[in-house]
């Protein structure tokens, strides 16, 4: 292995033994380690896994810099918040490596709940944030009813955004809640977790690029834009 794919690896292994294990009962942790164990799901993927066949179409003018599919509109080369919020992971889980931010825990703690959130566990750290008399109110402004099957309301859900304002948010009952624990094993064993995990995995360890938009140096989306 050559020099700097060596120090990527050697950087990768140290995270690895810096976050918290995924093997001990994560309920047992506070909730920030909670969210920073979730990152080496990617971590292990890179360092141990199986290299699994990651599809990524090739990239035409015009098309979405990190799908390669949907197409760019007028603001933003990406075509939707999905593709702008896994190519920013990507982009930004690679220069923290290279110049070692990931190893500041709170960046670790930024970065685990936004993976969390990608491989479709919601927000729970965000939530575990909003104060009693906003959960208060976000659940009275419904009459205690569930936003999706009319039950009971007894949890509070991230409507978009991450964003802990009242009209962000709203009452749910917990089936129908989208916000999971980082421990939670029908997150871990959906599709969509193995598939978002080996992408992003695959893209966070490959020594060159395999995108343009992962690669914080060089990445010009105004001049990608533009075509
Ligand atoms: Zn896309
Ligand atoms: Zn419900």
């Amino acid at each position: 292995m050559s020099g700097p794919a060596l120090a990527f690896r050697d950087a990768l292994t140290r995270l690895s033994s810096a976050l918290p294990s995924v093997d001990e009962n994560l309920a047992d942790l506070d909730i920030e380690s909670q969210a920073r164990a979730v990152l080496r799901y990617v971590v292990h993927q890179v360092l141990y896994g199986s290299p699994r066949e990651v599809n990524l179409v090739a990239l035409e003018t015009g098309k979405c810099p990190n799908c390669g599919v949907g197409a760019i509109c007028k603001r933003s080369p990406y075509c939707g918040d999905e593709c702008r919020e896994t190519a920013s992971f990507v982009r930004q889980f690679r220069s923290g490596l290279s110049e070692g931010s990931i190893f500041e825990p709170d960046r670790q703690v930024a970065f685990g709940q936004n993976l969390w959130y990608m491989v479709g566990g919601g927000r729970p750290l965000r939530r575990a944030l909003i104060p009693p008399k906003d959960w208060a109110k976000v659940l009275d402004r419904q009459g205690g009813k569930c936003a999706t099957c009319e039950g009971i309301a007894t949890t509070i859900d991230h409507i978009d955004t991450a964003c802990n304002r009242t009209i962000n948010l709203i009452g749910v009952c917990d089936p129908c809640s989208k916000t999971k624990p980082f421990a939670e094993a029908t997150v871990v064993n959906t599709e969509l977790f193995q598939r978002k995990i080996s992408e992003i995995a695959a893209r966070v360890g490959a020594v060159e690029p395999m995108r343009p938009c992962d690669q914080a140096e060089t990445w010009d989306w105004r001049a990608y834009l533009r075509g």
